[in-house]
């Protein structure tokens, strides 16, 4: 009778320890997701311009082609 509840507290106890490690695992999987994207979308080359007049750096993300520099408002090529 006295083994049987310590088995049973075990269990519940491995059954809890699971579900943490579990929960665990995912929050670090999403995080790292998480920290990727942000890092993917801040350092694409492909939307970070140079202008040639005022050397200001910044990011466009709907042009590709040709941009408009919101320092001095010239035109700038890639
Ligand atoms: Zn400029």
């Amino acid at each position: 009778m006295c083994s049987l509840k310590v088995i049973s507290l075990d269990f519940s106890v491995a059954v809890a320890f699971y579900i943490f490690v579990f929960l665990a695992l995912i929050l670090i999987i999403w995080l790292f997701h998480k920290r990727q994207k942000d890092k993917d979308l801040s350092l694409d080359p492909k939307y970070i311009w140079f202008c040639s007049v005022c050397s200001y750096t910044y990011i466009n993300t709907k042009e590709e082609l040709i941009s408009i520099c919101p320092r001095c408002g010239s035109y700038n090529k890639k």
